[in-house]
C-alpha cells in the first residue's frame, strides 16, 4: 500500500513537471516563432525578421506601409508628392504631406551643415544618369554642365504645409533619405503589435529592434565594396553587433555600372555632376534613428573621411565605420573591440 502510494505521487509529480515544462516550452515557442519575409519596394530588396507571435501581422503592415511611403516619397510615382513638386517647380508652390514636409526639412538641414554636399535637388542629374533605372548611362559633358546650375537646396523653399522649387527643370529627389525614414516607422510598427525581436533591412540600411530572443545582440554584416574582387564567399568584410541600433550604409559598392571599364556609381557629387570620389569607399553609421543616419551617410561618402567625421561629430551620438579606397578600415572609439573583420578578408587593413 504504502509502496503504490509512493509510486502514485512520483507518477503526479512527473506528470505536474512535465505539464509544466511543456508550458514553458510552449510560452518560448511562442515568443520564438519566427517570420520572415523578403518583399522588392523602393527601388530594392527588402527583408524583415520578426520574432513572436504578431509577426505576420507586423510583416504585412510594415510592407503596406512602405508601398505608401513609395508612392508618396518617390520621383517617379504619379500622383505622389515629389511627382507634384517637381511638375510644379517655376510654377507655384504645392501642398505637402507633413511626411514629405519632414523629410525635406530634414534634408535641408544636412544639405546645410554639409555645404550642398547632400542636396535633394539632385533630381536632374539623377534622372540624367539613368540611377535606378534600366538605361543607366553615362552623360556628355555638355549636358552635365547644363544640369549643373539647376541643382541648388537653396533654391527649395519648405514651411509647414508647402514646398516650392524656384526654376523650372528642377527636381527633388529623396532617394538618399526615405528608405532611412521608412526604417524608423517600421520600427514603430513592429512595437505597436508587441514585437520585442526583428530586424528589417532596405537595401543596406539596416533597423534593428531589441536583441535576439535569447538576448544576445544582433549580428550585422559589413559589405566588402569590391566584391568583384573578393575570393568567392567574401561578400561580408566584418561584422558589428547592435542591439536597439540603426546600421545604415552608403557606399559605391553595391549600386554601379561599368562603362568603358569605367565604374559609375550612384551617389553624385553636387558640385561636379559626377559620382562622387573622396578618399572612402563607404560609410556605415550606427545610431538610434536610421532617419537622421541616412542623409548624413551620403553627405559623408562625398565629403570624404576627414570633413566626414567633422561633420559627424557636429552632431555627436554617432559611431561610424569607414572603408577607405586604399583598403583601410577605420572605427570610431564606441566600436572599438565590436567590429570584427571576417578572416579572409586580409586584403584591408583594420586601423586600431
Ligand atoms: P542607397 O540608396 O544605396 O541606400 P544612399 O542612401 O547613399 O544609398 O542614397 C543614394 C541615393 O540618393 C541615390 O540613388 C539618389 O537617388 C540620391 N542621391 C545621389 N546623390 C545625392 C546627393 N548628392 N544628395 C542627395 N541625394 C543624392
Ligand atoms: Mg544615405
Amino acid at each position: 500500500m504504502k509502496k503504490y502510494t509512493r509510486k502514485k505521487i512520483s507518477c503526479l509529480l512527473v506528470l505536474l513537471l512535465s505539464s509544466g515544462f511543456l508550458t514553458a516550452c510552449n510560452t518560448n515557442m511562442k515568443k520564438d516563432v519566427v517570420t520572415e519575409a523578403k518583399e522588392f519596394a523602393m527601388g530594392t530588396v527588402i527583408s524583415q525578421k520578426v520574432y513572436g507571435e504578431n509577426g505576420q501581422v507586423a510583416i504585412d503592415e510594415a510592407i503596406d506601409r512602405i508601398k505608401y511611403l513609395e508612392g508618396l516619397l518617390t520621383f517617379n510615382a504619379r500622383e505622389g508628392d515629389i511627382y507634384n513638386i517637381n511638375e510644379n517647380a517655376g510654377k507655384k508652390k504645392v501642398e505637402l504631406n507633413p511626411i514629405t514636409l519632414k523629410l525635406m526639412t530634414k534634408a535641408q538641414q544636412v544639405a546645410e551643415l554639409s555645404d550642398g554636399a547632400f542636396d535633394i535637388t539632385i533630381g536632374p542629374l539623377v534622372k540624367s544618369w539613368g540611377i535606378g533605372t534600366e538605361n543607366e548611362r553615362v552623360p556628355a559633358p555638355e549636358e552635365i554642365h547644363n544640369l549643373l546650375p539647376l541643382i541648388n537646396y537653396k533654391d527649395l523653399e519648405v514651411d509647414n504645409h508647402t514646398a516650392y522649387l524656384k526654376n523650372p527643370g528642377q527636381m527633388v529627389d529623396l532617394g538618399g533619405i526615405a528608405k532611412g525614414y521608412a526604417g524608423d516607422e517600421v520600427i514603430e510598427i513592429y512595437k505597436k503589435n508587441g514585437i520585442k525581436s526583428a530586424f528589417i533591412n532596405l537595401g543596406g540600411n539596416v533597423v534593428t529592434l531589441g536583441s535576439k530572443p535569447d538576448g544576445s545582440p544582433w549580428t550585422v554584416g559589413i559589405l566588402n565594396p569590391r566584391k568583384e574582387d573578393a575570393a568567392e564567399g567574401h561578400q561580408i568584410l566584418g561584422s558589428i553587433t547592435v542591439r536597439n541600433k540603426a546600421v545604415v550604409t552608403a557606399g559605391d559598392g553595391e549600386r554601379y555600372f561599368v562603362k568603358d571599364g569605367k565604374r559609375y556609381h550612384h551617389i553624385i557629387d553636387p558640385h561636379t555632376g559626377y559620382p562622387a570620389q573622396s578618399d572612402l569607399m563607404s560609410v556605415t553609421l550606427i545610431t538610434d534613428s536610421s532617419f537622421n543616419a541616412d542623409a548624413l551617410d551620403t553627405a559623408v561618402f562625398i565629403l570624404g573621411s576627414e570633413k566626414g567625421m567633422d561633420l559627424l561629430q557636429k552632431y555627436g551620438g554617432i559611431e561610424a565605420i569607414f572603408i577607405t579606397t586604399d583598403k583601410k578600415i577605420y572605427v570610431t572609439d564606441g566600436l572599438k573591440g565590436n567590429f570584427k573583420l571576417l578572416e579572409g578578408s586580409s586584403s584591408y587593413q583594420l586601423i586600431d
